[in-house]
């Protein structure tokens, strides 16, 4: 099943409950696994496809288990989200990512997007925590883009404030999901946001099903209009691709193009794909 691992292993059971033997069993393991430094960051490129240059990169935590192998965030996400683990985890992405791209920026021409919990974005310390991190590492706050998704709006006042107070420092948010949730519409006109990400479950049937074809223009046309950054998720095939270039939209991130890799693996595409 999807809820299984390489052999089998199913290791988020939501139906075993908060507070069961399985996981506080798990939630030990994540805590452990944080102390030992298990985590790993995975970058996926995005692509401009007018220039056919990398622009930017988002960064995806895995789990590198000493006996279970590389654990997808789909694993253990949801359980960090549940337990409030996903404030230092998000914290240490965060932190990894920018040193790593800071290294990688020649000519400060790549956006580092990083996913940003509903969790990490109520802590009353984030800007000071971000700030840490970006002056520890000398990196541009510009480059930095924080994903954030609609969950974050429980407190939309408080939300504006803190969404301000980042745009201030430099940093640019995009609208993670775009599409999946009601109130998309109304979030995006309350939140000063830069980017949308069309989510890629729109994406897979765009060619066979008219309702998500016209979804997806109708998210184009209003971002272009709207002047906000629009980049499609998702992007499988050269059918996807065309037709996502004939309405200009050419941000674009997928396994046609690109899966997640390491650190290694992404420096050998930045030799191919940039100019700098
Ligand atoms: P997301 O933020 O929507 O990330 C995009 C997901 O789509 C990634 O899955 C990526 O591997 C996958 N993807 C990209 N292109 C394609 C494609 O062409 N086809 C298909 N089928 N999939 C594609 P991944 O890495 O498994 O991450 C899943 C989710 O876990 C993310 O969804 C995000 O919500 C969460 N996540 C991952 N890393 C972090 C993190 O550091 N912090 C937080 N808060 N959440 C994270
Ligand atoms: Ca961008
Ligand atoms: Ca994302
Ligand atoms: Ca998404």
């Amino acid at each position: 099943t999807k809820e299984s691992g390489k052999n089998g292993f199913s290791f988020y059971q939501p139906a075993s409950g908060p507070g069961t033997p399985h996981q506080l069993q798990l939630e030990t393991e994540l805590r452990r696994a944080l102390e030992r430094n298990e985590f790993e960051v995975y970058y996926q490129p995005q692509f401009n496809t007018n220039t056919n240059e990398i622009i930017g990169v988002e960064a995806l935590v895995r789990w590198n288990h000493p006996e279970r192998g590389m654990i997808q965030p789909v694993h253990f996400i949801p359980l960090a989200e549940e337990t409030g683990l996903i404030v230092p985890l998000g914290n240490w992405v965060l932190r990894s990512a920018v040193i790593q791209c800071k290294k990688w920026q020649k000519s400060d021409s790549i956006q580092l997007s990083v996913n940003f919990s509903a969790l990490q974005f109520q802590n009353p310390t984030i800007i000071s925590v971000i700030k840490e991190i970006l002056d520890e590492a000398d990196f541009n706050p510009s480059l930095l883009t924080l994903e954030i998704t609609e969950s974050i709006a429980m407190d939309v006042d408080y939300s504006i404030e803190v969404l301000r107070n980042l745009k201030t420092m430099g940093i640019k948010i995009s609208m993670d999901d775009f599409g999946t949730k009601y109130s998309s519409l109304g979030f995006l006109k309350k939140m000063p946001i830069d980017h949308l990400k069309i989510d890629r479950s729109f994406m897979s049937n765009v060619m066979y099903d008219s309702d998500d074809a016209a979804i997806v223009k109708a998210i184009i046309s209003m971002a272009h209009s709207l002047n906000i950054n629009v980049i499609a998720e998702g992007v499988e095939d050269e059918n996807q691709l065309s037709f996502l270039k004939d309405l200009k939209c050419n941000e674009i991130q997928g396994f046609l193009l690109s899966p997640p890799v390491s650190v290694e693996n992404f420096e050998v595409l930045l030799q191919k794909y940039t100019t700098n």
